[in-house]
């Protein structure tokens, strides 16, 4: 069955987020693109996406990827997204997925020997992946599950779990913990805000309570302190804004490790 991009654009109304419209890629033969985009909306998650047929296959994983073998990641496969949406990055300030983006971490991706047909393994819920990325490399699976005993019909036909394999990049190392930043432009969930609008859910906050909306509340706040530092006099900058600046100047990591 064709990959197709109409779920996306049903979701979505172009009017009002920035995120890219669902327009295919025309293949190529370059190498498959892979990203990772920490996404804080309802709940905090990462998106997986790996390129496929002009389109971003993608996976919504709550706790994020993990470098150990014995953790299995769950993984709900959510609808296809287009090419362009790997660099995304930004705040979406209402409707679906309303929240701040980050494109943690991006690279190519390959099937391994036997899964190069990568819709027959979709279909069959395994398949077996080499990632090349900056914080994620080596052997991984994806591997469909029955969902959770009492859970929807729905769910159990989207749930996956995303498992590190035993190599050399494998490891006890907390990823998400020790590399929480952007990888194209090092900032963070509050930079991000600042760098938009910390007004933008003045009213409207996409989650109010519990864990999610502490962390709304304490990165609105400190969006509103950063945009604060710059507003200040030209001729007085203050400690933050002068910082801010000099990381404003250094390339963004992905940059300067493509220059190598
Ligand atoms: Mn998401």
């Amino acid at each position: 069955m064709p990959r197709d991009l109409a779920e996306y654009g049903k979701k979505r109304d172009f009017t009002k987020t920035p995120e890219p419209p669902p327009e295919k890629k025309a293949p190529t033969d370059k190498q498959l693109y892979f990203c990772v985009q920490k996404h804080l909306a309802s709940h905090l998650h990462y998106d997986f996406r790996l390129e496929h047929e002009g389109v971003l296959l993608s996976w919504a994983v709550p706790k994020g990827p993990s470098l150990n073998p014995k953790d299995k990641r769950l993984a709900m496969q959510t609808e296809d997204h287009p090419f362009s949406y790997g660099e995304f990055e930004g705040v979406i300030p209402e409707g679906y997925g309303a929240g701040i983006v980050l494109l943690w971490d991006r690279g190519t991706w390959k099937p391994d020997p036997g899964f190069e047909d990568v819709s027959k393994a979709l279909a069959k819920g395994e398949l077996k992946l080499a990632l090349d990325g900056f914080k994620l490399k080596g052997s991984w699976v994806l591997v469909r599950t029955r969902g959770r005993p009492g859970g929807s019909e729905r769910d159990a036909s989207r749930s996956w779990l995303l498992i590190k394999h035993r190599d050399s990049w494998a490891g006890e190392l907390d990823v998400t913990a020790v590399a929480p930043l952007s990888i194209e432009t090092e900032r963070d969930f509050a930079d991000v805000l600042a760098a938009d609008n910390p007004d933008v859910w003045s009213s409207n906050r996409p989650a109010q309570g519990g864990e999610t909306g502490a962390m709304f509340a304490k990165i609105i706040k400190r969006a509103h302190e950063l945009r604060q530092a710059r507003a200040e006099p030209s001729g007085t900058p203050g400690k933050a804004a002068k910082s801010a600046k000099k990381r404003a100047k250094k390339k963004p990591a992905a940059k300067r490790a493509a220059k190598k």
